[in-house]
């Protein structure tokens, strides 16, 4: 058994597992094997401690046990992986009903010590026979499933398909592809206008990265930017589009800033200040005309990256807290980081300009907050001009999107940045 969590530990739940195939095999029930991983555990080990990431792990293990019932077996495969078989899966309900109550359970906070600490789970499960019949590609295929559940955004269930296995693939080709995209000179930046919104006024560029392999085609930053950043090549590919914009942004006139977008990842690496000191000192673009956009998610997710936000500050730098309102917002970590700006997320622009009165509300209620805290707001994919003008009167001070101009080539928006 685990001597931590007192759990049966690998080769326990494997032996058990391998145990419910056989009979499943005889008697023809299902059985299922549920593959469970924390989302956040080992920042809370590396910031806190390992006595409190034990604390926390045995915790998990008292809130997973306590949702099964006889017969069903919970174990810890290593480090913060858990599994549960279940030798009598033939309600199939019962399956997704437990996955959800796991789920439930560890988006709740745990208390540990004096710590609020906010870690959830995703769940993968693989359902005998169907899904395989024997240990090896039960095992396999419960990760993929759990590998989907990550991806999807973590924090929920997958069960196993097929499909994921075309998925997972997929997912390796662009990965590779991706490794060269740099040297290949696939990599590109297009530059959307943002304009003052009572005058119109061109206010600066927000850049977009563009990926055209020879195989794969256009492939969408939604698509490869968390391929990028899960196989550590964001690094180098947020180096790459820091270092372009700078370069294009400086020949525009004075007044026109560049905004560049920036993952999770990226905000996380310690080098991050020494890129962009880099970045500026190479082109000669002045700090206060660079801006970085990071989604509120991303501070949702992790709420000790607002220090970084003062760092970034620090060197002169704008920083736009991007998506606003689409995150599980917790408006706590804006106590702690002073942003330069809020962009609303276009899902409020289409609802505001629609006149549903809670889109309205809402967006009432952040331009007064920005504006109190000393916060520019800006709106984000207005296509319409009825858009336009609601986000205009609701008192938003910029505006981007499809209306005020497409996203157009290095070349393109020098000409706009000089007209
Ligand atoms: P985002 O930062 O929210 O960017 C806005 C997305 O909406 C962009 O899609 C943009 O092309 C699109 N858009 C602009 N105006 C309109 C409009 O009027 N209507 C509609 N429907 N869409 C509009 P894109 O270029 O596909 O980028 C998607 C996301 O990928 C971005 O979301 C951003 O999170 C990420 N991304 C793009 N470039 C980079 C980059 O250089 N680095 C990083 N880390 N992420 C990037
Ligand atoms: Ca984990
Ligand atoms: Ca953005
Ligand atoms: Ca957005």
């Amino acid at each position: 058994f685990d001597a931590l969590t007192g759990l049966a530990n690998r080769a326990h739940v494997i032996e058990r597992l391998g145990e419910a195939l056989a009979a499943s095999h005889r008697n023809g029930n299902r059985s299922t094997l549920m593959l469970i991983d924390l989302d956040r555990f080992k920042q809370v080990n590396d910031t806190l401690g390992h006595p409190i990431g034990d604390k926390l792990l045995i915790e998990v293990a008292n809130r997973i046990s306590a949702l099964l019932a006889p017969g069903d077996v919970c174990g810890r495969l290593g480090g913060d992986e858990f599994a549960v078989v279940l030798p009598d899966a033939n309600d199939r309900d019962r399956v997704d009903v437990l996955a959800e109550r796991i789920v439930l359970t560890l988006s709740r906070p745990f208390e540990i010590e004096g710590n609020e600490l906010h870690i959830g789970g995703s769940v993968g499960s693989a359902t005998a026979p169907l899904d395989g019949r024997v240990v090896e590609t039960l095992l396999r295929n419960a990760d993929l499933a759990l590998y989907r559940a990550k991806d999807d955004g973590r924090g929920v269930h997958r069960r196993y398909e097929p499909s994921l296995h075309a998925q997972a693939e997929h997912k390796r080709r662009i990965e590779i592809a991706l490794r060269d995209a740099l040297e290949r000179r696939e990599l590109s930046l297009v530059y959307q206008p943002i304009v003052e919104a009572q005058k119109g006024g061109l206010t600066g560029f927000e850049a977009f990265l563009r990926w055209t392999h020879p195989e794969l085609g256009n492939v969408s930053p939604e698509v490869f930017i968390p391929v990028a950043e899960e196989a550590r090549l964001i690094g180098r590919i947020g180096d790459w589009v820091m270092h372009s914009a700078c370069r294009d942004a400086v020949t525009w006139p004075d007044h026109i800033r560049v905004s560049v977008n920036m993952a999770a990842a990226q905000l996380k690496d310690p080098q991050l200040p020494a890129t962009i000191i880099a970045a500026l000192s190479h082109s000669g673009l002045a700090p206060e005309r660079l801006e970085l956009e990071v989604a509120e998610e991303v501070f949702v997710r992790d709420g000790s990256l607002t220090g970084v936000v003062d760092k970034i500050l620090a060197l002169g730098v704008r920083i736009t807290l991007d998506d606003f309102g689409t995150g599980k917002s917790s408006l706590a970590y804006l106590r702690k980081a002073r942003f330069s700006s809020i962009k609303i997320d276009r899902s409020f622009v289409r609802g505001a300009a629609g006149n549903g009165p809670e889109s309205v509300a809402i967006v009432k209620a952040i331009v007064a907050m920005a504006e109190s805290l000393g916060m520019a707001t800006i709106a984000e994919g207005a296509e319409t001009r009825n858009e336009f003008d609601k986000m205009r009167g609701l008192g938003c001070r910029q505006i981007q999107g499809w209306l005020v101009g497409q996203p157009v080539g290095p070349q393109e928006a020098a000409e706009i940045a000089h007209t």
